[in-house]
Parts: C-alpha cells; sequence; structure tokens
C-alpha cells in the first residue's frame, strides 16, 4: 500500500467521521511499518531512519494514535532522532545505586534514564 493512498483514505475516513476505529488500526499497522523501515535504515542512512520516525510521529499525533512504549524508547525525545544503540545511541547498564539503563542520543547528547526492575 503507497503512502498517498493511505493518507487519502485517512482523510476521507475523518472528513466523513466513518469508521474511526479502523482508521486508528490503519495508523498502528502504518506507525509499526515505519518503526520496522526506520530499525532496517539506521544501518545505511540514519537521516532516512529519521524521516520515518518524524513520518511515524506526525501519523501518531494526527490519529491520536499511541506510539507503544518500546518503540517510544528508540525515539530521542529531544531531537525525535531513531535511537539505535551502537549506530545512534548508547547504552550502558549502571549497577551503582538504583540501578539502570542510560542511554545517550548520539545526535543531540541528551541522556535518558531506565530504572531497572530488580527482582526481590
Ligand atoms: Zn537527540
Amino acid at each position: 500500500m503507497c503512502g498517498h493512498f493511505f493518507f487519502y483514505q485517512l482523510g476521507v475516513s475523518l472528513n466523513l467521521k466513518l469508521n474511526r476505529a479502523h482508521v486508528r488500526d490503519l495508523a498502528k499497522q502504518r506507525i509499526a511499518r515505519l518503526f520496522a523501515l526506520a530499525s532496517q535504515a539506521v544501518k545505511s542512512d540514519t537521516g532516512q531512519a529519521n524521516r520515518y520516525v518524524e513520518l511515524a510521529l506526525k501519523i501518531s499525533m494526527r490519529t491520536r494514535v499511541r506510539i507503544p512504549r518500546e518503540l517510544k524508547r528508540s525515539v530521542c525525545r529531544k531531537c525525535h532522532a531513531y535511537l539505535c544503540p551502537g549506530i545512534t545511541s548508547r547504552v550502558r547498564v549502571r549497577a551503582s545505586r538504583s540501578p539502570h539503563v542510560s542511554v545517550t542520543c548520539l545526535n543531540c547528547g541528551t541522556v535518558r534514564r531506565y530504572l531497572l526492575e530488580r527482582d526481590s
């Protein structure tokens, strides 16, 4: 399915207020597909990967479809770059104090930390 067709269908459905659930379902599929494309593209062209992510974010905002947490974690909060460990991000596990994973965006330098769940 080509992109133009998707947006055409999206626009018509929204205008006519038809079957919103179907539109959201299409948007979800499209977002998942864009992230899959980004994960492939980042290996050879990080700029292309970032464009896929920007498009996914746009679709998410327009259709109010949430991006799954695990996919959202692969996007830099600040510059919206696609984060791939070893290519566009640096991932470190810190055991000191509260154990966490730190992810550094190599594009803008933003660091995010995720606490690790600890089995008690
Ligand atoms: Zn960044």
